[in-house]
């Protein structure tokens, strides 16, 4: 039996051809690296919690009319998603200083920001995903004039339905990376949301403790990491049955099952 070609092998995931044209599978590991690599290691069920909550969060947006790239959950790790050319840009939105805004200008993290901030970086690990502008894109042909601003109205519209969808839950959504790519549809081209939207790509912070329930637990070597994960599971009420026990379906299995159902 073939094995399924693997299309690329990321940090957090690995990109597999999908069962039927224009099909991709995602799946979610549990390796970590942060600070462009310079650290890395393992969360144990991580990859299993990211699936079952980038799942939660894209299908709540595409019910809100935001085109995802998510199409359905395969198994515990995996989700089909739509192929996409993918836009190699970064967009991180901010509604609280942290992270590197904070580095950046010297700010206390924390304080609550005047209005949401819609920034840009390139996507590449050799030159550590440096910060560009509208002007880099446009002039480099990563995308054009039209697509940007389609892109930041819908990082803004994500941003408004997220934050709102966090605070119900009692966590202070401070800032996400989105990713995006395009697709052919009836002749034009649209912008999709891509990637994943979980715990390591977003800054999550209980709104009464400011506890910090994402990667930045495993930045700062914090404890109780797969705790935190688990916690964002739980109060989205997707918290698998049983926990996060690893019920790995073999990865040929996991293809078969697609065009079975
Ligand atoms: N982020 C991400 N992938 C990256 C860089 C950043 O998902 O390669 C997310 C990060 O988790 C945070 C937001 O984007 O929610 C802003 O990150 P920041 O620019 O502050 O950089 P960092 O402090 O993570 O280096």
């Amino acid at each position: 039996m073939a094995r399924r070609r693997q299309i690329f092998e990321g940090k957090g995931k690995d990109i597999f051809e999908g069962p039927e044209p224009g099909t991709i599978v995602q799946h979610f590991k549990d390796d970590v690296s942060v600070h462009s690599g310079a650290k890395t290691g393992m969360i144990t069920g991580k990859g299993v919690i990211n699936n079952r909550i980038s799942e939660h969060l894209m299908t709540r947006l595409s019910e809100v009319g935001i085109p995802t790239h998510f199409i359905r959950r395969l198994n515990m790790r995996e989700q089909l998603i739509r192929e996409v050319e993918i836009i190699p840009i970064s967009v991180v939105v901010r509604n609280v200083v942290a992270g590197s805004l904070a580095t950046r200008f010297g700010l206390e993290e924390g304080r609550r920001l005047d209005r949401s901030i819609v920034e840009f970086y390139y996507n590449s690990d050799d030159l550590k995903d440096p910060m560009v502008l509208e002007e880099h894109i446009t002039a480099f042909g990563w995308a054009s004039h039209q697509e940007i601003d389609e892109i930041i109205a819908l990082s803004l519209r994500v941003n408004d339905f997220l934050y709102g969808l966090f605070v119900g839950i009692g966590i202070r959504l401070v800032d996400f990376k989105l990713e995006f790519g395009r697709v052919w549809e009836h002749d034009q081209l649209r912008i999709l949301v891509a990637d994943e939207i979980s715990p390591d790509t977003c800054r999550l912070w209980d709104a009464d403790t400011d506890e910090k329930l994402d990667l930045d637990r495993f930045r700062e070597d914090l404890d109780g990491i797969e705790e935190a994960y688990q916690e964002v599971a739980r109060r989205l009420g997707i918290l698998p049955e049983g926990g996060v026990t690893d019920l790995e379906i073999p990865t040929i299995g996991a293809v078969r099952n697609i065009s079975e159902s």
